[in-house]
């Protein structure tokens, strides 16, 4: 019987979630859906020095604004909690695995100051060894207890002297693992050294806490970021130190995401110079009042950013592009995730988002979404009617939400300023003559629709004897005050009769 899949998205909260992260939180999720499994969150917050206020939180939130759910999650709850290491550390979790290996001889107290660490790398270099580090060589030369008489090491637990524990590396064996991008991998544990598991104040290491609880809490797919590939060896190593052959996960390392220039590894600072984000909403750092502004903020929908991500080192196999959540966890397949690193592209993210505002929200969830602008440029009194109408309008000429009303003030209020170059070039001697004369016409309409207006319009150029676009261009400037928009008899048709002649009279008083 196979396995039930359980994945976990494990992040340390060493500070805001980036790009990376929240890519790897979306692949297990959508691979936990696909499978009817579970996906936990679990906060690795081991390492104390590195914690960061807030971070968390961020966190928690970012998943939630993507639609990232979690079955098992320090605010969820569930049958594996605690789910923050720091909780575990404290209910004792970690410490007698670290202890059984200890009495098994798979791993080592070492009491080695830094000074002596120091000078065995120092030694090292000065022999022109090329490796500097705790491994089967140097161990011998070492303080610890496989160098210690038993009765030293006794005493000197008793005394309370500072000790770490260490795995107790093989000398020169390879150690072979699948991996579902790259096949099967293989390390030389020369390559790897006598890795710490518990820390000298007592808590283990990111190695001892993420295998035992990957083991614990059934972790069926180890699915994160490639730059832990080369852990795995260490966490296989450990799998078996344990006896937990049965329960090695299968791993699943994801592609590194680089610079739109594909120059790198993404980062914050390429993104500062560049002029892309890399955090999902925004940072406000608590350590130095500085603000890192996340797509949310920028305007970007949730579905969209997800859409994006989600082809960031995976692909349906064919052109399809544009997937809300479901139909990415139909189609997602941990067999189509590239191994070769991917280009994040500002562009497409773009695109996704303009193609989300076109065909895939409804006129009225789009209604919703742009109603907090108009709050903000302080237009009151429209109902929601006439918000979607005036929505509907718009749709194909923005990127973002903000700018259906941003670009579009004109269809909530009368302009009160009228776009100079525009008018110098269109609001000719003849225009107001031009202009009375549609007022006239359009006053008599009954029918007060697009196409009506048009048909009037177009009676009124030829009586009149000039150029369409001689009388268009005015009374789009009178209507809008600007020169681009949706098409002029939409507008009139939207604000409705009395509104367009009210603006028309006062574009021929104004600019004549
Ligand atoms: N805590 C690690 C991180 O911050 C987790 C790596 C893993 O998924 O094993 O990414």
């Amino acid at each position: 019987m196979s396995r039930p899949v359980v994945v976990r998205f494990a992040p340390s909260p060493t500070g805001p979630l980036h790009i990376g992260g929240v890519r790897t939180a979306l692949y297990n999720y959508l691979f936990a859906r696909k499978q009817n499994g579970k996906l936990i969150l679990r906060i690795e917050d081991t390492d104390q020095t590195r914690y960061v206020e807030g971070a968390e939180a961020f966190i928690e939130e970012a998943c939630e604004w993507l639609g990232i759910q979690f079955n098992e999650s320090p605010a969820a709850g569930g049958i594996h909690g605690p789910y923050r290491q720091s909780e575990r550390v404290k209910a004792g979790v970690y410490r007698p695995y670290a202890e059984q290996l200890v009495s098994e001889g798979k791993a080592y107290y070492a009491f080695d100051t830094s000074e002596e660490l120091n000078t065995m790398r120092e030694r090292l270099q000065a022999e022109g060894s090329s490796i500097q580090q705790y491994n089967a060589v140097t161990r011998s030369s070492m303080t610890n207890s496989f160098t210690l008489s038993e009765a030293e090491v006794a005493r000197r637990l008793a005394a309370g002297e500072p000790y770490v524990i260490r795995f107790n590396m093989p000398e020169n064996e390879d150690i072979t693992f699948s991996d579902v991008v790259r096949d099967s991998v293989t390390f030389n544990s020369r390559q790897l050294d006598d890795k710490i598991l518990l820390k000298s104040d007592g808590f283990p290491t990111y190695h001892l806490a993420n295998v035992v609880d990957d083991h614990l809490m059934n972790i069926s797919h180890v699915i994160r970021g490639e730059e832990w590939l080369s852990s795995t060896p260490l966490h296989v190593l450990l799998y078996r130190a344990f006896g937990w052959t049965e329960s090695i996960p299968t791993f699943v390392h994801l592609p590194l995401i680089l610079n739109p220039n594909g120059k790198g590894k993404m980062s914050k600072r390429a993104g500062d110079k560049m002029g892309f984000s890399v955090f999902p909403i925004t940072w406000n750092d608590p350590q130095s009042d500085a603000v890192a502004v996340g797509y949310r903020e920028q305007g970007y929908l949730p579905g969209a950013l997800m859409n994006f991500m989600s082809l960031l080192g995976w692909n349906p196999g064919d052109e399809e592009e544009l997937m809300q959540a479901d139909r990415l966890i139909e189609r997602f397949s941990l067999e189509r995730i590239n191994q070769s690193p991917t280009n994040f592209d500002l562009d497409k993210l773009k695109w996704f988002n303009e193609q989300y505002i076109r065909q895939i929200l409804s006129d009225e969830d789009l209604a919703h979404l742009v109603r907090p602008y108009l709050v903000t440029h302080q237009i009151e009194g429209i109902s929601h009617d006439y918000l979607i109408r005036a929505t509907t309008l718009m749709k194909d000429r923005v990127s973002f939400i903000s700018e259906f009303v941003s670009k579009a003030q004109f269809l909530y209020k009368a302009p009160d300023h009228y776009d100079s170059k525009m008018a110098r070039k269109q609001w000719k001697e003849q225009t107001p003559a031009h202009m009375k004369a549609l007022l006239t016409a359009f006053s008599r309409l009954t029918d007060w629709t697009s196409n009506a207006l048009s048909d009037v319009f177009e009676t009124v150029v030829s009586e009149q004897g000039v150029g369409k676009g001689r009388m268009m261009a005015p009374l789009r400037l009178a209507l809008s005050g600007v020169p681009a928009g949706p098409g002029v008899f939409d507008i009139a048709e939207l604000i409705g009769k009395v509104e367009t002649l009210t603006r028309i009279e006062r574009a021929i008083t104004t600019l004549s």
